[in-house]
């Protein structure tokens, strides 16, 4: 694709994406939705509708074979006005297209593809235990080969909006013998499986996605259901995580440019001392280093988005990127918060939820301290 058309073909989406959050999920609506807890899963089947949610899928499916490049900036656009629905997109995109795209099989790819890029299918990620968060490969949940499928035992916590999925991508140790990453399949497993348990868990920040613990029953997963070579699942989880990490940056660096956006209206209209705040030098070299830290985390977000786009290889730069664009958007919204004080602090200022749901990026989607080890890794350290 030259460079115009990719351009063109990025106007118009972000146009699309525009239209969409004005008519469907506006600020207001965005508000209420994150006071009242009510994720955006309504919204799912329309944003399928407007072309959305195809992007960088094949057109064999249903998608738009659009380059990552274009997808992290809607992702960002996303962000910028309605964060809720970029989370949503990024479960549903990353964690199960990419993952069905990558190395699920034909049948799932030609059945499943087409209903998530509609948004007739949601898709969560069951990866945590309560004894493996950081350390994935520590999971116990066990399957057990059987006539026809696996039977599966375990727990999983945490995980987003499993309840609302079609399916959830659940790595099962499918080895007992094997240590760590080894030994460890990835099965599809529908959330009203019989055996399948779930607990709400309530949290302080995040209110468009829903978190659930899942109790697993000797849950019968049939062998159509399992993605990828049986034993290798840590592998091929691994090969999709930069689609995830580039989403959660891209997100990042828009809710982190809101803050920004945010704190500048804030500080030319609030007057103290006779002057607009925004008047003195503490407050302007603030905001001059927000600004700062979010357009280095932009430039690292789209240098990965380019990487991808051209099929290069790019762990490092997927972990260097999650941990700028979250830090970026962690140290802007709490500088937001500061500038903004007392009205930050209000249940009605948007600065308090950036600052609420930033609270979780740092350490979601592989902690940044685990994100360091990698960059460590890559460097030969
Ligand atoms: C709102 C929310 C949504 C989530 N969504 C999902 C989801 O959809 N699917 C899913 O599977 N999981 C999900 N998670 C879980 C999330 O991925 C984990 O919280 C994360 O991986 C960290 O695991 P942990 O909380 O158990 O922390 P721990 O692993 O206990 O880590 C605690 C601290 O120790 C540090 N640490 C641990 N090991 C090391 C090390 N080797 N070197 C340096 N520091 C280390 C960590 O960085 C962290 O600071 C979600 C969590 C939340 C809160």
């Amino acid at each position: 694709m030259d460079n115009t058309s990719q351009s063109d073909d990025l106007r118009l989406t972000l146009d699309t994406v525009d239209r969409f959050v004005d008519r469907h999920i506006p600020i207001d609506e965005l508000r209420r939705r994150d006071r009242e807890h009510a994720p955006p899963f309504d919204l799912m089947p329309m944003l399928g509708a407007a072309g959305l949610l195809g992007l960088p899928f094949p057109t064999e499916f249903g998608g738009q074979a659009l380059p990552w490049s274009v997808v992290a900036r809607v992702e960002e656009r996303l962000g910028y006005r309605a964060a809720m629905l970029g989370t949503l997109f990024d479960t549903t995109v990353c964690f199960g297209g990419m993952s069905l795209l990558t190395y699920g099989t034909e049948r799932q790819r030609a059945e499943l593809l087409p209903r998530m890029i509609r948004g007739e299918a949601l898709f969560a990620l069951a990866l945590t235990e309560p004894g493996a968060g950081s350390d994935a490969g520590a999971i116990q949940t066990r399957a057990k080969k059987v006539d026809g499928g696996w039977r599966v035992t375990g727990r999983k916590t945490w995980s987003s909006n499993a309840k609302q999925s079609t399916f959830m991508v659940t790595p099962c140790r499918t080895d007992p013998n094997a240590r760590g990453s080894r030994g460890i399949t990835m099965m599809l497993i529908a959330p009203d499986a019989t055996g399948v348990h779930m607990t709400e868990l309530s949290k302080i920040g995040n209110a468009g996605l829903t978190s659930w613990d899942i109790g697993l029953d000797d849950v019968f997963v049939s062998d159509d259901d399992v993605m990828g070579e049986v034993d290798r699942g840590f592998y091929n989880l691994m090969s999709t995580l930069h689609y995830a990490r580039a989403g959660l940056a891209a997100s990042a660096v828009g809710q982190a440019q809101r803050a920004v956006d945010i704190a500048i209206e804030h500080a030319r209209d609030r007057a103290q001392f006779g002057q607009p705040i925004s008047a003195f030098q503490v407050i302007q070299h603030r905001i001059a280093d927000m600004q700062m830290r979010v357009d280095q985390a932009r430039l690292i977000t789209y240098h990965l988005a380019d990487l991808i786009s051209d099929g290069k290889p790019c762990r490092r730069e997927a972990a260097q990127a999650k941990v700028i664009a979250t830090e970026a958007l962690h140290y802007v919204a709490d500088h937001g918060m500061q500038i903004l004080a007392s009205a930050g602090y209000a249940s009605e200022s948007d600065m308090q939820r950036i600052w609420r749901d930033a609270r979780l990026y740092t350490f979601g989607e592989g902690s940044n301290e685990i994100q360091r080890n990698i960059i460590a890794k890559e460097l030969g350290l």
